[in-house]
Order: C-alpha cells, then structure tokens, then sequence
C-alpha cells in the first residue's frame, strides 16, 4: 500500500443498496488503497432515485460491524449522515460510490443514485468519484476489469487539482481486465433512444404503465462516455454541481 494513500479516509456508499456485490468489489478497491475505509449505504435498493434527501421523516442507521453501517434513506442520505455523524470525528478525503450493477452513461447521470452520492461528497467539500459497471449482451456484471484498474485510476485521480464542487463519473466496460482498451477522459454523451413506457393491463383488468429501462447505448457523437465503452474504454467524465448552461446566458441576457 503506497504511503501517499495509506492514511486517507475512504467513505464508501451506492445506490443499489447495502447487500450489493459491487459495493463489495468497491471495498475491496478502497482497501487496496487505505485503512481507513468506511461503509454507509442504503438499507434498500435506490436505484434511480437521483438527488433525493429524505426530510419528512427521521432516518434509522444500524451498525452492520465494524466500520458498516446502514442507513434507512436514499445514498444521498447515507453520505451526508456518514460525513455529520457517523465519522464526524473526521472528514473524509475520498468518497467512493458504486459499484453500480449497470451503466452510467450520458443522461443515466440526472437519474443516478450512485452519481448523486458523489455529488453530495462533492457539496461537501470531498472529493468523489461514482463507478459503473456496464453489463455484457447477456446481462452479466463482472467486477474483475474494476477490481484490476480502479486503484490506480483513482491515485492518478488524486494527483491532479480538483476543481471546487467536481466529481468524477467512471464507467467500466464490460470486459475482461486484460481486453480494456485504455482509459478515456470524455464528456458525458445523450442516448440516440429514449426511455420506454410500456402500457398493458394487470391481472384483474386494470390499465398500468411501466417505465422501462430498455435503451440502447447508441450514440453518433464522438468522445463521450456511451462512445467510450463501444471502443473498449474505461471513461472518466468531470462532472460540475453548477449545472448553469452558460451560452444561454448571454442569449438571455438582452431579454430583460
Ligand atoms: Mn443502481
């Protein structure tokens, strides 16, 4: 374990919930890199609950063992409890979330619970990344191509500046460790298809919709995350929390 990481304080969390084998494989990573690892993550599956902060109720935090717990809310309540009174005694350095059991790419992020986890990391002061794993044509996930190339991806992370409230979106493509191209910076890109809305009816005749997730991962666009794992890439795409469009500023401007 190199020196320069060994002391860090590594908060960890997600959105698939605590029971989860990619926060497993992520506590695997954080520990490759320090001792001082820590785990808070939801009781429950969050997936795509995006930002959310639980307010109308109090929250439960069960300690699961040493340094685990569990909290009763959405990951965005599991950072901010874990960083104002879990480990308040220190803050962390690093907030990890993930590993997602399926993609984060192009607009997946103003869904994601796992990325919303690192934007509260990021609200806070920490630095943070959120990590996906996309699944093969089958279905499958496979954490090994992770498991092999994140600890080092996050200490070059840690050697350049970090802007004030960044964080870093990181998905894996799904292949075996040695078949990963590289690592590309890119921004985030925008699905060629939409989200489904599948209409039917229940048992006893009742009309429903279901939203489904059946998107492809199509994307004319060059160098974006969703081109990324079509090339056999790991990307990295720098996410900012001012979500200010700033050319339509100065389109606006002259209106008022
Ligand atoms: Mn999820």
């Amino acid at each position: 374990m190199p020196k320069a990481t060994r002391d860090l304080r590594i908060l960890i969390s997600n959105d698939d919930g605590y029971g989860a084998p990619g926060i497993r494989a992520l506590e695997r990573i954080a520990k490759a890199l320090s001792k001082d690892v820590w785990v808070v993550a939801p009781e429950v599956e969050q997936s795509a609950t995006s930002h959310s902060l639980t307010l109308r109720r109090p929250l439960r935090v069960r300690k699961q063992k040493p340094r685990h717990f569990t909290v009763d809310g959405t990951p965005t309540d599991c950072v901010l409890v874990a960083v104002q009174s879990i480990i308040r005694d220190r803050k962390p350095d690093l907030v990890l979330s993930g590993i997602n059991m399926g993609s984060n790419l192009g607009e997946d992020v103003t869904y994601s619970g796992t990325v919303a986890a690192a934007m509260e990391g990021a609200l806070l002061g920490i630095k943070a990344i959120a990590f996906s794993q996309v699944r093969d044509a089958d279905g499958r996930l496979d954490f090994s191509a992770a498991e092999h190339h994140a600890p080092n991806l996050i200490r070059k992370l840690l050697t350049v500046k970090w802007r004030r409230e960044t964080l870093m979106n990181v998905n894996f493509p799904a292949l075996r460790p040695e078949a990963v191209k590289g690592i590309q910076v890119c921004r985030q890109g925008r699905r060629e298809a939409g989200t489904s809305v599948q209409e039917g009816r229940d048992p006893s005749g009742r009309p429903y919709v279901w939203i489904g997730q059946f998107l492809s991962d199509d994307s004319a666009e060059p160098d974006t995350d969703l081109s990324a794992m079509t090339e056999g890439l790991i990307s990295v795409t720098p996410l900012h929390l001012d979500l200010t469009h700033a050319p339509s500023l100065k389109d606006l401007g002259a209106l008022f």
